[in-house]
């Protein structure tokens, strides 16, 4: 396997592997996809050259219009166009012989073409609310003919995020909800999605509540936290274990031991770090409250792609016991000011920090 050493290739090579996740794939198939995992071998849409693609494209084929299309707005592989890429979304659209899968994945990355233009550039924090509501409608459309990517959802959290489900709630002067409201397959979704991640947050808190520091990493600065706390390796010293730090690998134990060495011996006094995870774990364990929009912040789900010795792609099987978690600060407003949440079942948590530290650095360039 190639290290991951060039920060930019990563950056496109994950946004084209999340896009294609969000886009092109409907719930039932991803869950799908998550239950047979084991199936890594067929390879990732990366192994096709992008030469291949576009003979596929001259000669009419829709399947490879779109994966074109991706290419080009993400710019792995292929040379950043988003004009083209919207413009070959629209002749899927309007191609007569297209199918619904097709047209569901066409709807959905224009949708996620819009939604990326909801904000307008020059004055941070100022929404544009026709591009938020193409978005919303490209979204509704694929739901409607029962094709529902990620990304649909995404859009509706934001919509609703914005004030624009319901006209009481409507933040801007001026605006009216209606058009939003009559989204009504979208809204039905995002109902379902909400009530399921309820169910998985509550299931989390349990376990949280019994041994809360056993999933973050205790290394000051790190901030990876996981899913399972199977995934973070406790230490092996005499410390107590109620106040046993776990580290996500052998670097941040080894950072962390001038600091943990003082707790960790018999009778020593409970780690002031590990007691402070545990505060940090408990606020963000608190239940989702479906009053409040801002409390169901969705997280993003990275994909399990390896890029090879060769250049290629390959997906591979990622288990669920190893999902890391990192929080990253929103300094492009991509994300309406709020912090994302990255969950990735093999991304290394060294490049999940580095992900984390870049997006913190461009901030402070900005500022
Ligand atoms: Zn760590
Ligand atoms: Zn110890």
């Amino acid at each position: 396997m190639k290290k991951f050493t060039d920060m930019e290739e990563v950056q496109r090579i994950t946004q084209y592997a999340s896009l294609r996740d969000a886009c092109f794939m409907t719930a039932r198939q991803w869950q799908a996809r998550q239950a047979t995992a084991g199936d890594g071998s067929t390879g990732g849409p990366l192994l096709r050259s992008t030469a291949d693609v576009k003979r596929g494209v001259a000669s009419g084929n829709l399947d490879d219009m779109l994966e074109l299309a991706l290419r080009l707005y993400t710019g792995a592989s292929a040379d950043q166009d988003r004009d083209s890429a919207n413009t070959l979304c629209m002749t899927v659209l309007g191609a007569p012989n297209v199918s619904r899968s097709a047209r569901g994945r066409a709807l959905s990355m224009l949708a996620m073409i819009h939604w990326e233009s909801r904000l307008t550039k020059d004055t941070p924090g100022h929404w544009n609310i026709d591009a938020l509501y193409r978005a919303a409608s490209f979204a509704n459309e694929a739901c409607t003919i029962g094709f529902t990517a990620g990304i649909a959802c995404h859009i509706g959290f934001d919509v609703e995020r914005a004030g624009f489900r319901k006209q009481e709630d409507v933040k801007f002067p001026g605006w009216s909800a209606a058009r939003f409201e009559a989204l009504t397959e979208l809204w039905r979704i995002v109902d379902q999605v909400k009530g399921r991640m309820q169910r998985e947050q509550a299931k989390r808190q349990e376990k949280l509540k019994k041994d809360p520091a056993a999933f973050v990493c205790a290394a000051p600065g790190c901030g990876i936290e996981e899913t399972y706390k199977t995934t973070l390796r406790r230490c092996a010293g005499k410390c107590a274990m109620e106040g046993k730090p776990a580290y996500c690998d052998k670097d941040c134990q080894k950072k962390d031991w001038a600091r943990h060495k003082a707790f960790c011996r018999d009778g020593a006094p409970l780690d002031d770090v590990v007691a402070s995870l545990r505060h940090t774990i408990e606020e963000e364990s608190k239940p989702i409250n479906l009053a409040d929009t801002d409390s169901y912040q969705p997280t993003l789900e990275f994909s399990e792609y390896e890029i090879s010795s060769d250049g290629t792609f390959q997906l591979v099987p990622g288990s669920k016991k190893q999902e890391h978690r990192v929080d990253i600060p929103d300094s492009t407003g991509a994300f309406g000011g709020k912090d994302i949440k990255i969950l990735s079942k093999n991304i290394d948590p060294d490049v999940l920090r580095r992900f984390r530290d870049l997006a913190t650095e461009s901030k402070d360039r900005k500022a």
